[in-house]
């Protein structure tokens, strides 16, 4: 078997393979440890994949309820429950050490790290995929691939198994900064008077007093990479004058990276390959959660795999629909819905923030816009939250 892209899906893959007994190649063109651009908040479906591997994570925070903040300046407070099959709380740690730490339990387990850069695949005409080859020359032959090399996917384009055009793309930056942050803040502002600004800016807390600050977008066809630094800017000098970072604060390098969202545009699994975390494009369209989808998703490919290659492409897509189907094409409507609207959403969070109001949203808003409807314990937030997916679901 080959693993191409060893970030949490593909990590993940390799280590329940190499557990069962195959011989996996876990290939990365990065050496690692390696750093990634991402918030370092790992939600409850991610925690719960650690527990159930077995997968230690010893110096990561713990991340729980979650203040969101509306353009007006008022926050909502947005509970972490428990659910039937996730814990009431996220973790927090570097991509630099979480990633590692995955990386790691997987070679442990068996599976054999190569540093390469994947750059073509020897394909047959049926379209199996016989080798990857390297930016080096060298030919990598597996039964079967994984690919979960990121958002990107020079493995999805290769195969063709991804359509750029109708993927839902989003962009993200992000800094360390010295702060303790109390509870991860994240803050929806109006990009003009009355209009909303299309994504949100965040402060997470993080290890060793650097928090993690940063700023995304979901971009409905235009690039607007260059802009986000400005924003970034702005936002820091935001959070200054609302006392949430010292003056001084030094913001450390900033760096960023693609969000491929929603499941659009691309084929999980074609031939003899199979696709996982970003590389399906999985990350949640409302609020950028990837993490734990390519845990989960890079779980499934494995134990598709492991119950037989043959019907492995089928069973994957099965299971990945099982899992994100309920909720992803909704998400993907409504965010497109909420960013053609600037107005109405701007309203709508001003609405969901407003003192006397909120309380009343404020679990139904956690578990929908998480994703954490299903298995979500029974309560009125958790009916609420049901009823909104099967609602976004519908439209979208
Ligand atoms: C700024 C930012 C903030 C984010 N914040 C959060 C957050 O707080 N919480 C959250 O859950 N999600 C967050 N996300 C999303 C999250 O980072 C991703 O969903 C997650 O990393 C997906 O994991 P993955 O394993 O699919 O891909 P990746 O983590 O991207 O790993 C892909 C791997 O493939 C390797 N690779 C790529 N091309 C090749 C090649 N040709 N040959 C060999 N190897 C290759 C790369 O080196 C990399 O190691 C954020 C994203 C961004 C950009």
């Amino acid at each position: 078997m080959l693993v191409a892209g060893a970030g949490p899906a593909g990590s993940v893959a390799a280590l329940v393979l190499a557990r069962a007994g195959a011989r996996v190649a876990l290939v990365d063109k990065a050496s690692f440890p390696r750093d990634k651009a991402c918030g370092d908040l790992v939600g409850p479906r991610g925690v719960q994949i650690l527990t159930d591997l077995g997968i230690a994570t010893p110096g990561a925070g713990r991340g729980s309820d979650l203040l969101a903040v509306g353009p007006s300046g008022n926050a909502s407070r947005l509970p972490a429950f428990s659910g039937r099959c996730y814990p009431g709380h996220g973790l927090v740690l570097p991509r630099r050490t979480f990633d590692d730490v995955l990386r790691r339990a997987a070679l442990s387990a068996g599976a054999c790290g190569i540093r390469a850069r994947i750059s073509a695949v020897d394909q047959s005409a049926d379209g199996t995929v016989r080798a990857a080859v390297t930016s080096d020359g060298r030919r990598i032959e597996a039964g079967t691939v994984i690919g979960a090399d990121g958002a990107l996917s020079p493995l999805a384009r290769m195969t063709g198994m991804l359509d750029e055009r109708e993927s839902l793309w989003g962009f993200a930056i992000r800094a360390y900064v010295p702060a303790q942050v109390p509870l991860p803040l994240l803050v929806l502002m109006d990009a003009e008077a009355g209009r909303i600004y299309p994504g949100y800016g965040w402060l997470f807390p993080g290890v060793d007093g650097q928090a993690n600050v940063g700023i995304g977008v979901g971009l409905p066809g235009d690039c607007r990479q260059a802009a986000l630094r400005g924003d970034l800017s702005r936002f820091c000098a935001l959070l200054r004058e609302r006392g949430q970072l010292a003056p001084g604060a030094p913001v450390g390098p900033v760096i960023g990276g693609w969000l491929r969202m929603g499941g659009l545009g691309v084929r999980p699994a074609s031939g003899n390959v199979l696709l996982a975390g970003d590389a399906a494009g999985l990350v949640n369209p409302l609020q950028g959660e990837g993490i734990s989808q390519a845990m989960m998703s890079g779980r499934l490919a494995a134990e598709a795999v492991l119950v037989s290659p043959a019907t492995a492409g089928s069973a994957y897509t099965d299971a990945l629909r099982a899992a994100f189907g309920r909720y992803l094409p909704g998400a993907a409507g409504l965010q497109r819905a909420l960013l053609n609207h600037p107005r109405a959403t701007s309203a709508g969070v001003r609405l969901l923030t407003a003192p006397g109001v909120r309380r009343v949203f404020a679990g139904t808003w956690s578990l929908y816009w998480n994703g954490l409807a299903d298995g979500a314990v029974p309560r009125p937030a958790a009916w609420a939250a049901t009823a909104v997916q099967a609602i976004a679901r519908r439209i979208g």
